[in-house]
């Protein structure tokens, strides 16, 4: 039985050249952590990021020359570029002109209405979508004392009122978001908002954590929401390396069973029947794993007894020895290898295996 439901219907918006919501893709972002300015190093990192998955990219935006730095930024990536705004309007106008391919802001920080206007009118005349980001750190006072703070009903409210503003001045090529650091409210929050606007919404935890915690926060919100079949474009937040975002995403995507990008990588906990340093293994296996996009299986096994007949079903796997290991496919043993050299030889059959797969692929896109 597949437990994700039928994905809520959206409208679709185009953001670049990725088409967000009406049940495309759910699109995979991520933010810079660099400052906007300084072109060679944010360029570097959005590629780095292109490389594991990244689709979407957001910059911070806090002064005119990182406005103006986006000219030179989109030259030289090839995702769409979203500006990320707050407080000044002048900002948001001058990324539109720079040519980002869609702006964050909270129309409650812009200042007034008039300053909102000047922006959504900007917008509409460049077919540049909006993303209204409502978060529970930056809510309008008085929602926040109507509610009692920051529940999933003031951030609905506040992200309806926000998003009908916009629309009534004429544009509606609009994005939603609603995060929380909490994850329970999170999910509350977009379950609510699902029900009541058919604009695409963006998904994550806001503030989340560290690697694990942020892993794990994510993982239980957006599972959940996409099991729902709510989020059309999704980040993970994580105080780590963007990069190790991209990665989790793609793994929460692929556990719901909704995009399958990269190797999946089973491997076990390994127990006293292991003989070989396997934590060490997986890990450079998964290092060279991140940048292949072939959904393949492999498996990286503590032993020979159980490991091959447990991941049966991987295209390539490898299992420890003592001192020694194998390298199987299904049933069959391909070789014996000593340690020292698994890591390689294992490789070398990964990369016939990856071959095998373009050979019946052709049409993949990278
Ligand atoms: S595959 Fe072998 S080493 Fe790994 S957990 Fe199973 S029995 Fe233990």
């Amino acid at each position: 039985m597949n437990t994700v439901k039928e994905k809520s219907v959206t409208r679709t918006i185009p953001v670049g050249n990725v088409p967000v919501g009406g049940g495309h893709p759910v699109a995979v972002q991520s933010m810079t952590n660099t400052d906007t300015r300084d072109v060679r190093t944010t360029v570097a990192q959005i590629r780095k990021l292109e490389e594991v998955g990244c689709e979407i990219i957001r910059v911070a935006v806090l002064n005119m020359d990182a406005a103006k730095a986006i000219a030179e930024i989109n030259k030289a990536i090839s995702i769409p570029l979203i500006a990320d705004i707050h407080f000044d309007w002048r900002l948001a106008v001058a990324a539109m002109e720079s040519g980002a391919n869609g702006i964050r802001i909270n129309p409650g920080n812009i200042g007034s209405l008039e300053k909102l206007k000047k922006v959504v009118d900007k917008a509409k005349k460049l077919g540049v979508p909006i993303r209204v980001g409502v978060n529970s750190g930056s809510l309008e006072k008085e929602i926040r004392e109507k509610f009692g703070g920051p529940t999933p009903e003031a951030l609905v409210e506040s992200a309806i009122r926000n998003t009908n503003l916009i629309a009534d001045m004429g544009h509606e090529e609009l994005k939603i978001s609603i995060k929380s650091s909490d994850a329970m409210a999170t999910v509350d929050a977009y379950r609510l908002i699902s029900r009541r606007t058919d604009f695409p919404l963006h998904i994550g935890v806001t503030e989340a954590g560290g690697l694990i915690a942020g892993t794990v926060k994510s993982s239980v919100a957006l599972g959940a929401l996409l099991m729902d079949g709510i989020g059309d474009t999704m980040r993970v937040s994580l105080t780590r390396d963007p990069a190790e975002e991209i990665i989790v995403a793609y793994e929460i995507l692929r556990a719901v069973k909704l995009r399958h990008r990269g190797p999946e990588i089973i491997s076990c906990p390994t127990c006293g029947r292991c003989d070989i340093d396997l934590f060490s293994l997986a890990r450079a296996v998964e290092e060279r794993a991140r940048k292949i996009p072939q959904p393949i299986k492999l498996a990286v096994m503590g032993c020979i007894v159980n490991g091959p007949g447990e991941a049966r079903e991987a295209d390539i796997g490898v299992a420890g020895g003592k001192g020694k290991g194998i390298i199987f496919k299904g049933e069959k043993i391909l070789k014996k290898v000593d340690e020292a050299n698994l890591l390689e030889e294992f490789w070398k059959e990964v990369e016939i295996v990856l071959d095998e797969y373009d050979r019946k692929h052709p049409d993949i896109q990278r």
